[in-house]
């Protein structure tokens, strides 16, 4: 039980940065991690030429705290995201964060600033933003020897305001945001700076997001923006792009699972051809912020396919995206032990 909660309005909570007690902070040096340290300020000293300012030698991770209808305080699939922060981080040669200490460190943060826990039914969160720079000077393109491991919570609500509400998403196709042998694959900064650009030409034109294809050939369908994307075909099959520039989405493997397992869907994980949007009957964008977001319409071309004629959400999207909130906050039996029980 949580006594003392801050004092919010927690169904108002935008998804944005939000002052909390402290961060917990472990340092990288002479070849061994510290122990955590609870840090109240907001800022970090770091050298004028840190690899994570010049070179880009930084990744982070994004996952949710939840209060469940039971009052147990949970952390969703933490072990997931621990091992996707350490595949990030081999891949740009980082200094990996073993998991046991990614748990402790998000255990850790969490307890420290449990008044800020949003309560069950609020619709709101605890989000939780480990990140990882590298910080030594280095003027020649080399990994860094010191690392800075952080881990930041703030209680968010939903990522798009709307909330469960659809969205319009453009094809983009002269921008890139990751190559099939770059690092699309992995949660690390620069991605984010090379998509931005897209986003914001997607939004000027009125639209919420980006929807891109591989590189490459430019036929296949890569993800949205900062979430992965699914169609439904007609005969309830879920269709989800296979592609080595994809981040391999926690949300979506887990929506899969429940797919397969709760709704006795097909579950396809393979190359998915931008035309197949013409066939669908339904598509979402998955990702931690907003779980599901249901597309209302896409436009690719000079065409356009609408999948919400109403502006409501389809029923199978509903579906998955209830079964999967029910999970996450306790309100049905978790059957896969997703639910990482933090004892605050
Ligand atoms: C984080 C992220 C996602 C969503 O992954 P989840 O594990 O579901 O939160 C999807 N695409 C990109 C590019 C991301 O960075």
């Amino acid at each position: 039980m949580i006594e003392k909660r801050a004092e919010l309005e927690w169904s108002e909570l935008p998804f944005g940065y939000l002052k909390t007690d402290c961060h917990i902070r472990y340092f990288f040096k002479d070849g061994r991690w510290s122990s955590g340290e609870l840090v109240s300020g907001e800022t970090v000293e770091l050298h004028v030429a840190a690899t994570c300012l010049h070179y880009g030698q930084a990744c982070f991770e994004g996952l949710k705290v939840h209060e469940t209808k039971h009052g147990k305080i949970v952390a969703f699939r933490i072990d997931e995201h621990a091992k996707r922060m350490y595949r990030s981080a081999e891949k740009i040669l980082m200094q990996p964060v073993p998991e046991q200490m990614f748990v402790e460190a998000v255990v850790e943060c969490t307890r420290a600033n449990k008044r800020f826990i949003p309560p069950y039914g609020t619709g709101a969160s605890l989000y939780v933003r480990p990140v990882l720079l590298g910080c030594s000077p280095q003027i020649g393109v080399k990994p860094a020897a010191d690392y800075l491991f952080m881990v930041l919570v703030m209680p968010v609500g939903p990522y798009f305001k709307t909330g469960f509400k659809p969205i319009d998403l453009l094809v983009v196709e002269d921008v890139d945001r990751a190559a099939p042998f770059g690092v699309g694959d992995v949660k690390v900064a620069g991605n984010y700076a090379a998509g931005l650009r897209a986003s914001k030409r997607a939004k000027d034109l009125g639209f919420t997001e980006v929807l891109y294809l591989d590189a490459k050939e430019k036929k296949y369908i890569d993800e949205s923006g900062p979430a992965n994307f699914f169609g439904i075909t007609k005969d309830d099959k879920y269709v989800t792009p296979e592609s080595s520039s994809i981040l391999p989405s926690i949300t979506n493997k887990s929506l899969r699972t429940i797919a397969k397992d709760f709704f006795n869907m097909t579950v396809e994980a393979r190359h998915v051809h931008i035309d197949e949007i013409f066939t669908f009957k339904e598509a979402g964008c998955c990702g931690t912020a907003a779980v599901i977001t249901p597309v209302a319409r896409i436009v690719y071309h000079n065409k356009k396919v609408i999948y919400c004629p109403d502006g409501k959400p389809g029923p199978v999207c509903t579906q998955l995206y209830n079964m999967l909130r029910a999970i996450q906050v306790g309100e049905t039996q978790d059957p896969y032990g997703w639910a990482f029980e933090i004892k605050v």
